[in-house]
């Protein structure tokens, strides 16, 4: 039952993931822009961070405020995002540990997953963005996958005002940082206080 589920939603990614491709390529890849609690986003990707690194026998660790930084953007997209990242991260670590972490610096807000794992070549570190591009190392390591998943995440990390980058010394064992940044909602003082700014859910 535990392979047939785990089969399940991998085959559901794979889907998702296609679907976005083609969404994208239409023009048709909208998120919402809503007021968003990010540590709330990713305490919930962090469950699932947790159990896929102890499953694979990984040590993992995170860094995370109980709440906050506030960002507009699409709550289902930003967990999709740092899921894809956790997920990689796990996927291409045989060994050590996987790590999330948050910092602010002025109004802008990094979400960093690490690892300790297979690494990505200097030269490679941009075209691994790239809709089906899969690295040499997790090519020749026998490692599967489609290559969408990272061409997606930028797309969606771009539409929220974002940027997202990789930094890996590119040996094996040596790991890679994804990093992903975002504007930071500076006007909301508390977080109880109801959205400002006119933000209502809008598709954009
Ligand atoms: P997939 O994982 O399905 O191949 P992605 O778009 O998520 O698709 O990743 C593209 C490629 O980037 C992967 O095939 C792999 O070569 C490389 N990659 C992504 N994340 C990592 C990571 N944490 N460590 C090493 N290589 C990675």
């Amino acid at each position: 039952m535990e392979q047939i589920n785990l089969s399940a939603q991998h085959l559901a990614r794979l889907i998702g993931d296609v679907l976005d491709l083609a969404s994208s390529e239409a023009g048709q890849l909208h998120i919402l822009h809503e007021l968003i609690d990010l540590a709330e986003v990713l305490h919930m990707a962090a469950k699932i961070g947790e159990e896929l690194a102890y499953e694979k026998g990984l040590a993992w660790s995170m860094e995370l405020p109980e709440r906050g930084p506030w960002v507009t953007g699409d709550r289902t997209r930003l967990r999709q995002i740092t899921l894809n990242l956790i997920s990689n991260a796990v996927k291409f670590t045989p060994e050590g540990q996987v790590r999330l972490e948050v910092s602010v610096e002025g109004n802008e807000v990094t979400v960093s997953v690490s690892d300790t794992g297979i690494g990505i070549l200097p030269d490679e570190q941009n075209t691994i963005f790239n809709e089906f591009y899969r690295s040499q190392n997790a090519v020749q390591s026998g490692y599967g996958g489609l290559g969408l998943g990272l061409a997606i995440s930028k797309q969606l990390i771009e539409k929220h005002g974002g940027t997202i980058e990789v930094h890996s010394p590119g040996k094996l064992g040596n790991g890679s940082t994804f990093s992903f940044r975002l504007p930071i909602v500076s006007e909301i003082h508390s977080p109880l206080e109801s959205p400002v700014l006119g933000l209502k859910p809008a598709i954009w």
